[in-house]
């Protein structure tokens, strides 16, 4: 008998009670959150790129603030897809670590804890590198500062620029020792290395599924199953 993919990650999934999930872009895109990098992405819209780097920040706080802010409520009007939620229903049968790219509060806003490993846009943090208080955002709510309560300094958004490093790296890593399997699901693997994760995963004789529509990704070589499906469809599939 010859079992679809959705079928063999099923039984994948039953055998593991623990699950390390990453995801990327690629889980967003269809609720209509435009990639950083892609085509029509955040980066290329009125000159963004020119304000992922740290040092425009220190140049135009202001500029800054306000261009993101433009993003931020592009973001709001997008709503979580069933991939989403799918991941949410994955927990009621697994103990879940989800690490997530995105930076667009979408795992939050069905009521689940992802770690932001590039940061968010619904939070603010001090730029005074001693301080580095956060301040979350409210979903929908404008700015109401732009100083730092804590010290003074002046407030930008939390999200992770080119040349900073990304978040909760160790928390990962212990995630991926304990998971008896990992799901790359939407991610390309060029900003994080899902190829040495996937690697690492297979010498541990641990499966890695890739749900990604990309016909090949850095992972694709080490995964024990790659489905070719947007995650929006796969995911559902694959709690039900
Ligand atoms: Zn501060």
């Amino acid at each position: 008998m010859i079992l679809s993919k959705i079928e063999r990650a099923r039984n994948i999934l039953q055998r593991s009670r623990r699950l390390c999930i990453l995801t990327g872009a690629g889980l967003s895109a269809p609720s209509g959150i435009p990639t950083f990098r892609g085509v029509g992405g955040l980066w290329k819209q009125r000159g963004l790129l020119s304000y992922a780097f740290p040092e425009a920040f220190a140049s135009d706080p202001q500029g800054c603030l306000e261009v993101y802010e433009r993003a931020r409520q592009q973001m709001n009007a997008c709503d979580p897809n069933n991939g989403h939620r799918a991941i949410c229903a994955l927990r009621e049968r697994h103990d879940i670590d989800l690490f997530t790219q995105n930076v667009d509060g979408l795992h939050a806003r069905v009521g689940d804890d992802a770690k932001e490993i590039h940061g968010s846009m619904h939070a603010l943090r001090c730029m005074d590198p001693l301080c580095h208080h956060r301040i979350p955002l409210a979903h929908g709510t404008p700015i109401e500062t732009v100083h730092c309560p804590q010290c003074g300094s002046r407030l930008r958004h939390d999200v992770v620029l080119f040349g900073e490093p990304v978040r909760h790296m160790d928390e990962m890593r212990e995630a991926l020792i304990y998971a008896d399997a990992v799901l790359l699901v939407g991610t390309s693997g060029l900003v994080t290395d899902t190829r040495t994760i996937a690697r690492e995963m297979r010498e541990r004789e641990k499966p890695v599924i890739e749900i990604n529509p990309a016909w090949l990704t850095r992972a694709t070589w080490w995964t024990t199953l790659s489905i070719r499906e947007s995650a929006h469809l796969a995911l559902p599939a694959l709690a039900a």
